[in-house]
Order: C-alpha cells, then structure tokens, then sequence
C-alpha cells in the first residue's frame, strides 16, 4: 500500500510549535519533507525564547516564593543568593538545548531535511532560503507556513537601546535590573514582572486598560490581581507611557495614566504590549496568498490560503496566539493533504497564564458569553473549601463551570489558583467531549486532589458539595 504523501514534496516553513509537528507529521505519511528555519534547530520561538524558558525561569520563581511563604508554616530559610550564570546555565543547556536537541534528532529520525535560514517564496513551487550568503532553492508541491509572530511594539516606544527590553531580552536573564518598567499587563508582562520581582526586583507594571489580562474573566483575574499588587512595587492601571529616552544609568520614562502623569527613571524596561504576525517579506504577492486587514494569513477550515497549494498555521493564520493551538491546526493541514477528512473546529483551546496563581480558562468565557449574547449559567467552587488547597496553603483559588441551561452541558472552564494550567485539560476534556454536569460530578476524582474542584464545582450546581454550601441560586 502506497502512503498519501510518497512522491509529493512538501515545504514548511518555521520550525516553531505549529512547523515542526507539521513535519513530522507529514514525513509520517510519507511526503517528502523540507522543514526551513533559520535557528540551528527545530523548535522557534516558543522553546527558544518564548514559552519553554519562561516556565523554566517561573519555575525558580516559585521555588523563591514558596521558601519565603513557608516562614508561614515554621519552616525558615536563609534569604536565597542567586547565581544568575548557573540559573542561565540551566536555562539554556538543561532545559532549551536538551529539548531543541532533541527535536533535531527527531527530525533526522523521521527523514526530514532541514535546511537553515530565512526562507522567501519565488514563485508557487520555490522557496528561496538564504543563510549567511549562500542561497538554497527548495522545490515544492505544497508547502505550509508557519512563521509565528513577534513583538509588536508600539512606535512611540521603540528606541534603540539595550535598557528597553522585549521578551527575549527580559528572557536572557543578562541581569537583575534593580527596578524595572513592565509595560503591558498581558500574558508576557505578568509572567516576567513574577520573574524578577521572586529575583529581588523592585516591578512597576503599567497597563493600558483598566484590567490586567484584559479580555478574561474579572472573577478569576480579580484573584491574581490581588496576588500581583501584593508582590509588584507599584501596579498603575489605566495608563500609558507616551515615550522613552536614556537617562543617566536607566531609561526616564513618560507615563500618563488615571493616578500618574509624570516623568519617571527606571533601570530597564521590559516592552509587553502584544505580538504581530511574521506575514511580512515572504514573498506571500508572488504566490497569491492572502492577508486580512491584522496582517494574519486568510486561512479556511482546512488551514487553506487563498492559494490551494500552500497552507498556513499557527500565529501567521491568526489569533490566540498560543503553541498548542499551531500544534492542532497543523494536524489539521497534514491531514487534509493526506486526503483524510479534518477541519479546524475546536471547542476548548485551553489558555494558560503561568502567574501565581495561574489562571486558566478554555471555551467559552462569562466575557464572551454577555459580548455574544449567550445564556450560560455559572457554578462556583471556591478553594477555600478544598482539603488539597488548605493542606498546600492555597486556598486562594476558584475553579467555575459555565453551563448551558436546559442541557447542562459544560461549555467552559475557568479555573484560577496554583497548577490551574494542569488542571484545565480536564475542563478542556469535559468541553471538547459535550460532557454534562452529571458526567463530571459522577466521576470519580481522587481525594485530596485539587482536581476534585472541578466535581465539586459540578456538584455545587446542585448544592450537593460535601464541602461548600453555595448561595441558592
Ligand atoms: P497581551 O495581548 O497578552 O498583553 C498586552 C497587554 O499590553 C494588554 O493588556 C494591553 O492592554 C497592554 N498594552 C498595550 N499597549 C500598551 C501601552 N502602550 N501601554 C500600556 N499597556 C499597553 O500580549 P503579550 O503579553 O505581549 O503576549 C503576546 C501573546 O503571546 C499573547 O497574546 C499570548 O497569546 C502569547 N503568550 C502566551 C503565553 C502563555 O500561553 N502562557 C505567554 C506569553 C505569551
């Protein structure tokens, strides 16, 4: 029997999260694969400087914050001293070149050529790769983008010095600035302000609306916003910085918001202000793909562009801009050239912000249920009545489901407190599956587990919690 992709050759191109299972994939079913980027190895933006070590650095973060946290409990240590060369170290041997290393031998395995450099389409069946002057042709009959993204920064703000960092300098943990300016209270800003404030920073963040992580719940984010005010030297919301200069040893700073408008010094800044796609110089008008007005590739059900041979994934194909979300939608795409039936149709993309207390949520949110008009109907387990929570000293958590009335169907999961990011694929489970009520509280979870919430907060619709007597509703 002859594999769907034998004798077809297929390029992708970026090797992030959304390309390299895409390749993988693909070699699987028998294509011929090309996987393009200009790293040394697979992996992007996400295990080089994104995702992978920014949790390992989180990590250490919480190691920090729970020694100080068990003074509570009795248990006192000396305060930390921190060698920054060996954290590095770890960082970038242990955890970024073992798991990058990894998928390198992984490609090799499954036969998949790589070729290194930034990759340009000439016409609808080359792309172009050119790597420190040399000039590689890879001849195609489809081809996959999945380009990823990077920061969008707005203009008033980019200057060019090395105190004003983005994600990756912040990421490559040079220093430990002794104040620094975090600028957006998104996913990014919150993760790293948690890094150097454990590190011994003093964190101011400045967010533009009125709400950290706006766009989630204000249930959940009201939790974490308790947490982050407790730890950061100053949150300032609902404000913006109108520019930035060096100045003397740091960067003097123009914020003006609804408490400050003054100038102010910090030693660095760290910009966090959101990600835009890579779609731009891939010679996309050569082959007739597509953008929308955001600059995102105009993808169909199937992963599509507007040209039929070329497909694209991940943050370049729009928006959340989450790694699994690019893994998902390159099943999609492989599938779909393999000539199996698949289409990009998901009802839960868990979310996760590594916070402590991380927040959760996958498919619909109470945000999205009043923008869209849905009626939902909302039980509520508080940690404070979780066995688990109170034995880890965390009680300070809440996990929700949001049902769809009449058919209590779960149809999302919010969840904010420790290894909330754990916990969500259950939810992600229960919402994917069309799971009711009944099927979560009747199944068995493990005692004492944090996991339990989600029964308990199943069973709390019902007022049948053994732990917590809910407000009638
Ligand atoms: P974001 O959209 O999450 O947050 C940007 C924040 O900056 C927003 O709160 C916005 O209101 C604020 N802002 C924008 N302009 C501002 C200004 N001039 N002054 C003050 N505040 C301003 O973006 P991000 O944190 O940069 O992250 C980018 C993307 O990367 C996210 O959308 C997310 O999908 C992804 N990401 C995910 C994770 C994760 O899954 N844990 C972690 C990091 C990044």
């Amino acid at each position: 029997m002859t594999s769907p992709g034998e004798g077809r050759r297929l390029a992708v191109l970026g090797a992030g999260p959304g390309g390299y299972p895409a390749a993988f994939l693909a070699a699987e079913h028998g294509f011929e694969v090309t996987l393009i980027d200009e790293r040394a190895q697979p992996g992007g933006v996400c295990l080089w400087v994104g995702c992978i070590p920014s949790k390992a650095l989180l990590h250490a973060a919480s190691v920090l914050y729970d020694a100080r946290a068990a003074e509570a409990i009795g248990i006192t240590f000396e305060p930390p001293r921190i060698d920054l060369d060996r954290l590095r170290e770890w960082k970038d041997k242990e955890v970024v070149a073992k798991l990058t290393g990894g998928l390198g031998q992984i490609a090799r395995a499954r036969r998949v050529r790589l070729v290194h450099g930034r990759g340009r389409f000439v016409d609808d069946h080359t792309i172009r790769v050119q790597a420190d002057g040399e000039l590689t042709e890879v001849e195609f009959d489809h081809a996959i983008i999945a380009t990823g993204s990077r920061p969008s920064i707005p203009p008033p703000l980019r200057i060019d010095s090395k105190r004003v960092w983005d994600s990756s300098d912040a990421l490559a943990l040079t220093e430990i600035p002794r104040t620094l300016l975090v600028v957006g209270g998104g996913y990014i800003g919150l993760e790293m302000a948690t890094v150097y404030a454990a590190l011994g920073t003093a964190v101011t963040v400045v967010e533009m609306t009125a709400s950290l992580l706006p766009g989630a719940d204000a249930d959940l984010v009201k939790i974490l916003a308790g947490a982050i005010n407790e730890r950061m030297h100053e949150v300032l919301m609902e404000t913006t910085v109108l520019s930035l200069k060096e100045a003397g040893d740091g960067v003097e700073v123009e914020l003006s918001g609804s408490d400050v408008s003054e100038t102010r010094q910090y030693d660095r800044v760290l910009i966090a202000t959101g990600r835009r796609p890579n779609s731009e110089d891939l010679g996309l008008e050569t082959v007739g793909v597509r953008l929308t007005n955001r600059g995102f590739i105009e993808v169909d059900h199937q992963r599509r562009t507007s040209e039929p041979s070329i497909f694209a994934i991940g943050d370049v194909a729009g928006e959340p801009m989450l790694a699994h979300k690019a893994t998902h939608e390159a099943r999609v795409a492989v599938e779909t050239l393999a000539g199996e039936p698949a289409a990009w149709e998901p009802a839960a993309i868990p979310a996760v912000v590594f916070t402590d207390p991380e927040v959760a949520w996958c498919g619909l949110t109470e945000n999205d249920a009043r923008a869209r008009g849905i009626e939902v109907e909302v039980t509520r387990f508080p940690w404070s009545a979780s066995g688990r929570a109170t034995t880890v000293g965390r009680t300070d958590g809440v996990t929700k489901l949001l049902v769809e009335p009449g058919t209590q169907r779960v149809i999302g999961v919010g969840i904010v407190g420790p290894g909330a990011g754990e916990l969500i694929g259950e939810g992600a489970l229960a919402v994917e599956m069309g799971a009711r009520l009944d099927d979560v509280r009747m199944t068995i979870h493990a005692h004492p587990t944090l996991s339990e919430t989600l029964m308990e907060a199943a069973e709390t619709f019902f007022n049948a919690s053994p732990h917590y007597i809910a407000r009638r509703r």
